[in-house]
């Protein structure tokens, strides 16, 4: 199957190299796509000029309606994306799920969000403020959306996911979509824009879709435009170093990799329900997608008297999971998403053993395939015995299955082997102390984009360490990339550019009354 890509209105092959997609149960090439020979400057100034225009004058209200119509169409075609999962990505069928339904999920919360904002065209930041003698001289702030193109770069764990709780956000916003799927899994990224196409939702250039290629897109940016990127920090930092990105000022935000933790508080040991609920946690954040999700946890720090029975918990779980091919309805974790991603976690997996020895090796394998023939990688636990002095452990993001257990003598030394991941997307706390509760919520916050805090009431209800919910932020500081995301009506701002406004009181008034304040 050749993969187009959707630009200027129309869908386009490229002319040079292909990359081919595999599934990674059975390394089959199953599609390919290039986007070489593409005129993506053409394709760019089309989306600024058609989509943008047509996006900004329609108002929050109706944007909201093309999110539910977009939801609509995929709901419809839900079955076949979650096959395309399976084949291109390895996915369980919870896992498809996960990817699937988060970015239906996403546009639905988005859609019903808009739908309350009514047809305003811009946001307002009142009341208007007096600036000199003169009564009658007021300031304010507008925000207007951005009059380029949101040029969405997207990570490869989630082609569903990762695009629609972008484009749910840019197109609220009123801003056109300019997507660069990872290449090695865009079959689902391609075959649901293709049905949103089909279904003549969207004005012309307000959805593009690049597969493959790309590597010349910063070059043709401009200082309208804005790149949200996800990825790993090296790619990030490779991209928001080009020179015209750096000259033009595109606004830039990155979602990179990320040593999120998972603390056992002192006060919790074997036997109590928190120390179940961290357990499964943990087991739940290693299996899903196979450990290939940038919010799963990396590290498990826990009290120097529970470290052996954590261990000896992990390994009985883990014991548990079958691996294989998904399509196997027993079958709990499948494979990496390809042979190349199974090299990368066995040689971050061999610079952690400089720090760590591996204490669990789950290789309880259920394969109906030749598991030499696909990408799999059993999951493994390692102890590190210094943590305070190792740094690989809190630096080497291993993208599977992989965790590392350290342990801790006091409360501070938890809070700070929690921060040194250098920068995080989420930490998790399970504790029965309240006091020691709110302390890690106040400590881990600098360091994290996300903090979740368990105990027994909450332990069934909550939504998990790894799960990315559209009413909170995503994204984390340092090495996990600066950016922030969503976080229900916040995510608007990264889209549109804030102006003071200094004018008449009456005008002023005027402004603020016809703009949506958006608290
Ligand atoms: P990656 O290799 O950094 O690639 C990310 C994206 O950048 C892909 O679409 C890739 O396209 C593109 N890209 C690479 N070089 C480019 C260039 N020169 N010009 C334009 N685009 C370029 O990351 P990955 O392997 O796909 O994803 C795994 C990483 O993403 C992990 O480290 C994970 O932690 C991180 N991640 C972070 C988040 C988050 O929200 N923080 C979410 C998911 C994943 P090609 O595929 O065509 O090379």
């Amino acid at each position: 199957m050749q993969i187009e890509s959707y630009l200027c209105g129309q869908w386009q092959a490229g002319t040079g190299n292909s990359t081919q997609l595999v599934n990674p149960v059975t390394n089959q090439v199953i599609g390919e796509a290039c986007g070489e020979g593409l005129d993506i400057k053409c394709a760019l100034a089309f989306s600024r000029e058609n989509g943008g225009q047509a996006l900004r004058t329609l108002g929050y209200g109706k944007r909201a309606q093309l999110l539910r119509q977009i939801a609509d169409v995929l709901v419809a075609n839900r079955d076949r994306y979650n096959q395309i999962a399976q084949e291109n990505s390895g996915n369980t069928s919870g896992d498809a799920g996960f990817d699937v339904d988060g970015g239906i999920g996403t546009l639905k919360y988005y859609a019903s969000l808009g739908k309350k904002l009514g047809n305003p065209t811009y946001l307002v930041e009142g009341p208007a403020e007096q600036l000199t003698r003169d009564e009658n001289f007021r300031a304010l702030h507008i925000l207007t959306p951005l009059k380029g193109v949101a040029v969405h770069i997207n990570a490869f764990n989630f082609p569903s996911w990762g695009m629609w709780e972008k484009v749910a956000v840019a197109l609220l916003a009123g801003v056109p979509c300019f997507v660069k799927p990872a290449t090695s899994t865009c079959l689902l990224s391609y075959e649901m824009v293709k049905d949103v196409v089909a279904a003549n939702i969207l004005p012309d250039g307000a959805l593009s879709l690049l597969c493959g290629g790309g590597r010349d897109l910063m070059d043709h940016l401009t200082s309208d435009d804005l790149v949200a990127f996800t990825g790993s920090a090296d790619t990030a930092n490779m991209l928001r170093s080009n020179a015209n990105v750096i000259s033009s000022n595109v606004r830039f935000a990155v979602e990179a990799d990320s040593l999120n933790a998972c603390i056992l508080g002192a006060d919790v040991t074997q036997g109590d329900a928190e120390f179940d609920f961290f357990i499964k946690e943990i087991v739940r954040e290693l299996t899903v997608k196979a450990g290939q999700k940038c919010t799963a946890i990396r590290r498990v720090i826990v009290p120097k008297a529970s470290q052996d029975n954590v261990i000896s918990a992990l390994q009985e779980r883990l014991a548990k999971t079958t691996i294989g091919d998904p399509s196997d309805e027993n079958v709990r974790m499948g494979p990496l998403v390809n042979t190349a991603q199974v090299k990368a976690a066995e040689a971050g997996l061999k610079i952690l053993t400089s720090e760590a020895k591996v204490v669990v090796d789950a290789d309880n394998a259920d394969f109906a395939v030749d598991p030499a023939q696909g990408a799999f990688f059993a999951p493994r636990i390692l102890l590190c015995e210094n943590p305070m002095q190792a740094q690989k452990i809190h630096e080497i993001e291993v993208f599977g299955p992989v965790a590392t257990v350290m342990s801790y003598e006091t409360q501070e030394e938890a809070l700070t082997l929690g921060a040194m991941g250098g920068g995080s997307l989420a930490c998790s706390v399970f504790t029965a102390d309240d006091d020691f509760a709110n302390k890690a919520a106040i400590e881990l916050a600098s360091s994290h984009g996300r903090v979740l805090i368990v105990n027994e009431q909450i332990a069934k209800g909550h939504s998990g360490h790894g799960v990315v919910m559209p009413q909170c932020i995503h994204g984390g500081p340092g090495r996990a990339g600066g950016g922030e995301e969503m976080g229900g009506l916040r995510g608007l701002y990264f889209y549109h550019r804030r102006s003071a406004i200094q004018t008449t009181a009456e005008r002023a008034q005027k402004l603020l009354d016809q703009g949506l304040a958006l608290n």
